[in-house]
């Protein structure tokens, strides 16, 4: 369960109004039931649960079980697309390891309404669902032109598109083993020629392909992500 104290042995904390709903009313715990909680920087704890009423209670900090390990230096850049896909694509990306998420504009974009604290509760309920301590960290949405002209020269951004001019992907990663890396997704309506020029400008952009198939933008987050651990990343 991810919380938001610090986390040091002995510290008592009240539980939200959501986390009392959650633990004392839908899973029932009674006083002295113990979990798992973290808040993305003190690492893994079991804490002990005291009910003081139906809907209050607290947390008293046990023991550490895990110690905080740190974000994974890869980034997913996307395209937003439709809500329901979108949460889907996000929730695959921190199981697949995402340590940072940003949403970047592009020309084809539809949807521009991004509810980033929903996003965050998505990204936060994700990381509760796979283990990781460090939370996703969800960057501001910008512009693709923005995002070209303030990238770092020399962290490596792969962009996926489905023109096939790019072979596999998979001898260009290795060479990128323990480095940074980000992807970058377009939009349903992909890349326009304007963007792909911008891109192909740009030495530290490599265009990579996700196969002869036209995936959907939420696919090619996960395939793309795959790809990227199981060559380069934490995948071992
Ligand atoms: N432009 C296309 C169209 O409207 O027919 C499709 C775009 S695709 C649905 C959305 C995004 O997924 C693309 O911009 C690209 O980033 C990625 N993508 C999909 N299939 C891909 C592939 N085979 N290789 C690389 N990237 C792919």
């Amino acid at each position: 369960l991810f919380v938001e104290h610090d986390l040091q042995e002995g510290a008592e904390h009240a539980l939200s109004e959501a986390h009392a709903h959650y633990l004392l009313t839908v899973l029932r715990m009674e006083t002295c039931a113990t979990l798992l909680v973290f808040n993305g920087k003190d690492g893994e704890w079991r804490v002990e649960v005291t009910r003081q009423s139906k809907r209050a209670g607290s947390l008293r900090v046990l023991s550490q079980t895990r110690p905080q390990t740190p974000l994974n230096d890869l980034t997913l850049l996307f395209a937003p697309i439709k809500k329901e896909r979108m949460d889907w694509m996000v929730q695959k990306a921190v199981e697949m390891g995402a340590g940072t998420i940003r949403p970047v504009i592009t020309e084809h974009t539809q949807n521009q309404k991004i509810r980033t604290d929903k996003l965050n509760a998505n990204i936060i309920e994700a990381a509760e669902q796979c283990g990781v301590l460090a939370v996703p960290t969800l960057q501001t949405v910008c512009s693709l032109e923005a995002l070209v002209r303030s990238w770092e020269a020399d962290r490596p951004l792969f962009w996926c598109d489905e023109i096939a001019f790019v072979s596999s992907p998979s001898g260009l990663l290795a060479d990128y083993r323990d480095q940074p890396k980000a992807v970058l997704i377009g939009p349903e309506g992909g890349f326009s020629q304007q963007e792909r020029e911008l891109l192909l400008a740009q030495p530290f952009a490599h265009a990579i392909s996700l196969g002869p198939r036209i995936l959907r933008a939420d696919t090619a987050a996960v395939a793309a992500l795959t790809v990227i651990q199981l060559v380069a990343g934490d995948w071992r």
